[in-house]
């Protein structure tokens, strides 16, 4: 079948095309490009959606799988060595706050990682209510679709889990209210601890505060720093918790390991996910071992949780991730860097903003620049086609669907990601 084909057939085949919105098929993957059926072969700036952070099929972890697999694949009445040894590596990567004195619960992805987030906020404060944001995405489960916004995620399946309370979200290119007096980070902090400390609000029921520190799906938004310092002190002040999601975010993307770290808050949990296994599944909640201590032995059991073959993969891809010799964070920083430059200099008029931290970059394309209207699905639609003829894969993200993404594997040729970026300037100035 030909990979025109095939991708007509992955539509009447399959729903879960996740963010495939692409016509084309993956059949083989080395690194950073890929092909399809027909033998083409792409640069991808999607990694299948910040996955592979050290690049697809790495020798390393292929054989570390192939090596895990012939020993032990599975436990779940009993620890397992691999899992034991993957639990005690998360924690000594955590961020400050949670470093060292910390307990990992696994999941298979990141929606059940949140869900799970939600149900232990519930079960160690007592409290019911979460405060989430505007623009945010944290799965499509239960409780994950109900911290989520965006219809596309939520129309018809109503009703949600109950006590969400959704804050803005510091996107200062398109805040709703006036950042003349003070920065769209005071405004939403703000306005969180405002509902976190007034006694007529949602005050002392609220379990947790769960934010994105960059926010992913939402459109690739990094706040400032003093955005999550104010969250932590509303927190601290009312007895919530504060919980990052860094399923996206994490994992080195930013140039950091935790996004988090950025700004220097300590979480109460931290959720993670995507580039951690780093192409097999593995995500997970962690958490402050005193809050851990408040959870009953065996009320959350889960099957496939770390299967022993994705927590080999997951150690081999963080020992990847902090090899000194590969510096994949520091990579991602100035690689980053140098990436946003390029694409201010396109100067194209359709370019409303660049930003990001690190190696997760959104380039919000407008139809105007002074009234910021967003480039329409056709005109998105059409730039998409233009970089997958050319050979470069990226997906769109943000409310409008019109952020262009890149965020390739960390391990990227400095040389591929400028010819793809070229490709992607050459798609605008079609349009
Ligand atoms: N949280 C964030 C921040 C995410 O970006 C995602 C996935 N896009 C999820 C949670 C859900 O992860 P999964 O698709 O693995 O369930």
């Amino acid at each position: 079948k030909s990979a025109d084909a095939l991708a007509q057939s992955a539509r009447t085949e399959s729903m879960a095309r996740g963010a495939g919105r692409a016509p084309v098929v993956i059949d083989r993957a080395f690194g950073v490009t890929f092909k399809d059926p027909d033998g083409n072969t792409f640069i991808d700036l999607s990694a299948g959606v910040g996955v592979s952070s050290v690049g697809r099929c790495h020798p390393k972890v292929v054989a570390a799988m192939r090596e895990q697999s012939e020993v032990l694949m599975h436990a779940m009445e009993v620890n397992s060595t691999k899992r034991t040894e993957l639990a005690t590596k998360i924690s000594e990567i955590m961020p400050e706050g949670l470093r060292g004195d910390c307990i990992t619960f696994f999941t298979q992805g990141g929606s059940d990682a949140l869900e799970a987030a939600v149900k232990f906020a519930k079960r160690v404060t007592g409290r019911h209510q979460i405060i989430a944001f505007h623009g945010g995405y944290h799965g499509v489960w239960n409780a994950s679709v109900a911290l989520t916004t965006g219809t596309a995620y939520r129309k018809g399946y109503a009703p949600f889990m109950g006590g969400v309370i959704h804050a803005p979200y510091p996107y200062a290119y398109r805040f709703p209210f006036d950042t003349n007096q003070k920065s769209a980070e005071q405004i939403a902090g703000e306005y969180v601890d405002y509902l976190l400390n007034t006694p007529y609000t949602a005050a002392d029921d609220v379990a947790a505060v769960i934010v994105e520190p960059v926010q992913g799906e939402g459109g690739y938004v990094p706040p400032a720093p003093e955005f999550l310092q104010i969250l932590r002190k509303a927190c601290d002040r009312s007895g919530a918790l504060l919980i990052v999601d860094e399923v996206q975010a994490g994992a080195g993307r930013t140039g950091k390991m935790w996004a988090v770290e950025h700004s220097g808050v300590k979480p109460d949990m931290l959720t993670f996910g995507k580039g951690i296994g780093g192409d097999v599944p593995m995500a997970g909640l962690v958490m402050r071992s005193d809050l851990a201590a408040k959870i009953p032995d065996g009320s959350v059991p889960n099957t496939f949780a770390a299967n022993s073959v994705s927590a080999a993969v997951a150690l081999t891809n963080i020992s990847l991730l902090q090899d000194p010799s590969l510096g994949l964070l520091d990579r991602a920083r100035s690689l980053g860097q140098e990436a946003k430059e390029y694409i201010q200099g396109l100067n194209s008029p359709f370019i409303g903003e660049v930003r990001g931290l690190g190696l997760m970059i959104g380039i919000e394309l407008v139809q105007d620049r002074a009234t910021k209207e967003p480039l329409s699905h056709e005109k998105i639609g059409e730039l998409m086609g233009y970089v997958l003829s050319h050979g470069v894969m990226m997906v769109p993200c943000g409310r409008y669907g019109n952020v262009m993404r890149v965020m390739p594997s960390l391990t990227i040729p400095r040389s591929l990601l400028f010819k793809a970026l070229d490709i992607f300037g050459r798609g605008l100035s079609t349009l």
